[in-house]
Parts: C-alpha cells; sequence; structure tokens
C-alpha cells in the first residue's frame, strides 16, 4: 500500500449529505473524511486513533467525546466557511454542543479508502492503532453506514499493526472475520466497554446503550472465536459504580468471558459532558450532586487522592482474579 499517496479531491461542502434522520430527531450527515487518523501529538494520547463517526447515538450521560463533537463540528463549519459552503449542519435546527453529540452524527464517508492512501505504517511503529476513541465504531448506524468495517478491511492489508477496537455493542460480533485476518497479520484486541453489570443502573447513566448481558455474552462470544479480549470498565463514576462489590462481580464476569485484561479509569468532565452529566446528576442522584460540582466545576479529571484510591482497588481486584497489572 503507497504511504503518503495524494488525497483524493475533496467533494464540495455543497455535497454534504443528511443520510438518515431518526423520528427522534437524530440526523446523520456524510462529511468526506479528508484525513482520519488522529496522531498522538494532536490528542495527547499515547496512540494513534480512527473515529468512524464525530458523535455517538448511544448518549451516554457521563460521556466525555461531547467536547470532541464540539471541536469538530466547529472546524467543518470553519473549512466550509473557508470553502464558501455551508456548515453540515446547515438546515439543521441548532442545538446545544451536549445534545448535538448524540442528535448530529457525523458520517466519515470513504474513511476507509482515505485511510488506505494515508496510512504510513513506519509512523505507527511501537505505537498502536485505536478505533472508536471518541465515538462508538459499533453504534447503530454502523449496521447501515459500515464505515467501521471499511476501516477494518483497509487495515488487512498491513502486517505488524498493533490494533485496539473499543466499544459497547454487540455488533461488533459481525466483524469477527476480519478480526481473525488482522490477528493473524499483527496484534489485535478488542475491548468490551461496561461501567457496571446492574442493568437498571445501567439504564439511568447511559440512555441507548445495550444492555450489560448483551455486552458480556459479546465478550464472550468473541473470544470463543479467538480474539484476544478486554474489559474496559470506564468510566467508573465515584459514589455510583465504585463499590468494591459491583467491581468485584465485573472482574469476576471479565474472567468468566475469557477476557485478558481488565481497565478501570474515573469520570474525566469537559465543559461539554458537564453540561449534560451534572444536571443529570442532580435529578438522579441528588445525594452526590454538591459533591460532583464541587470538584468538576474546576477540574476536568477526579481528584488525585480519588484516583490513586481507584487505582489500588482495581489493582487488588486484577490480582485476585489473576489478571495482569497496569494494562
Ligand atoms: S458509547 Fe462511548 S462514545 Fe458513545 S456515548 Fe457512550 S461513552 Fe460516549
Amino acid at each position: 500500500m503507497a504511504s503518503g499517496a495524494q488525497l483524493p479531491l475533496l467533494p464540495a461542502a455543497s455535497e454534504w449529505k443528511l443520510l438518515d434522520e431518526r423520528e427522534r430527531g437524530t440526523a446523520f450527515i456524510s462529511i468526506a473524511s479528508r484525513a482520519v487518523l488522529n496522531s498522538p501529538a494532536t490528542t495527547r494520547m499515547d496512540f494513534w486513533s480512527v473515529n468512524p463517526y464525530v458523535g455517538c447515538e448511544f448518549g451516554c450521560t457521563y460521556c466525555y467525546a461531547r467536547d470532541t463533537h464540539r471541536y469538530a463540528v466547529e472546524r467543518e463549519t470553519a473549512r466550509a466557511e473557508t470553502d464558501g459552503a455551508e456548515s453540515p449542519l446547515a438546515g439543521l435546527a441548532l442545538l446545544p454542543a451536549w445534545l448535538a453529540f448524540e442528535r448530529r452524527i457525523l458520517v466519515k464517508r470513504g474513511a476507509g479508502i482515505t485511510l488506505a492512501q494515508t496510512l504510513d505504517p513506519a509512523r505507527l511503529e511501537g505505537s498502536t492503532l485505536t478505533i472508536g476513541t471518541a465515538t462508538d465504531p459499533y453504534q447503530p448506524a454502523e449496521r447501515r453506514f459500515r464505515i467501521t468495517r471499511g476501516i477494518l478491511e483497509a487495515l488487512t492489508a498491513y502486517r505488524g499493526l498493533s490494533i485496539h477496537v473499543i466499544t459497547k455493542s454487540p455488533l461488533v460480533l459481525r466483524d469477527i472475520d476480519l478480526f481473525r485476518r488482522l490477528t493473524e497479520r499483527g496484534s489485535l484486541r478488542v475491548n468490551i466497554s461496561l461501567i457496571t453489570l446492574d442493568a437498571r443502573l445501567a439504564r439511568r447513566l447511559e440512555t441507548r446503550s445495550p444492555v450489560p448481558s448483551a455486552r458480556i455474552r459479546a465478550l464472550e462470544r468473541l473470544g470463543a472465536a479467538g480474539i484476544p479480549t478486554g474489559l474496559f470498565i470506564a468510566p467508573v463514576l465515584p459514589g455510583i459504580t465504585d463499590g468494591l462489590d459491583a467491581l468485584d462481580r465485573l472482574f469476576a464476569a471479565a474472567r468468566r468471558a475469557g477476557a485478558g485484561y481488565v481497565m478501570g479509569s474515573p469520570l474525566r468532565l469537559g465543559p461539554a459532558a458537564r453540561a449534560r452529566f451534572l444536571p443529570h446528576l442532580e435529578r438522579e442522584f441528588p445525594r452526590l450532586a454538591a459533591r460532583y460540582r464541587r470538584h468538576y466545576a474546576r477540574a476536568v479529571a477526579a481528584p488525585a487522592e480519588y484516583r490513586r484510591a481507584l487505582a489500588e482497588r482495581v489493582g487488588a481486584l486484577r490480582a485476585r482474579y489473576g489478571f495482569p497489572p497496569g494494562e
């Protein structure tokens, strides 16, 4: 595969199309994917990433990616202005940033082709490529648009890549054939994200995500198909999902489902995420509202002492269930 190949000419912004519109007002808008790879320098994460969509229909109340959506919409709008064209969201009702994240989903048309034309495997050497850091690559729209599948197909042309996928959705099982090929050609891990096994609690926190039992079944089925898997307990919500018993049950489920490792990390709240989550917390968990407001009004990350205590709890549970430390 040629690296550094020329990007295809961008379609005019006027070619942005409304792909679909759901009854509750969620619109799917096609955007041309000029460059789909995010470098560690741009994201300040220590790995490369690809997001097939901007926004996520699952609409978890705590989702930090709401802020990423705001930046992407601002960027696309500025681009359109430079091109003398309309914003991709023109003609749609204006929504606050926190709501636009789950109702105005940008679909990166042709992302797989763009990736095949721009990926230079040498630049990724010693690093991983993670699919789904700011969206769920298997949200319901993927069933129709197949952008994630296109990206995976493009990646099968390379050898020696280290690929991670993160999702909450059993739709991930559709791509087992590609995961097998990627495992043969390099290393691949599929990470299932789950913050609680309590279905009622999950529904209070995650508006439209798949039920916990479906995610554990997906973990089992991926493992049975020979795909390396991990469980991501992220974000851990202080005072809501961080109880020792609740975390213990998640670790036990991960062990039974054949996961190779478990990760746990605490809640982060940027401005758009805060605008969604804090009012929700006040309604659903009023006892905790003052504590959250006190801390997250000033900071994006959880307090350092909380992060330390959680890391110790996760470390002890890894040891109890025989998972590797520090993964
Ligand atoms: S599934 Fe992931 S990306 Fe989508 S809303 Fe939930 S936390 Fe955010």
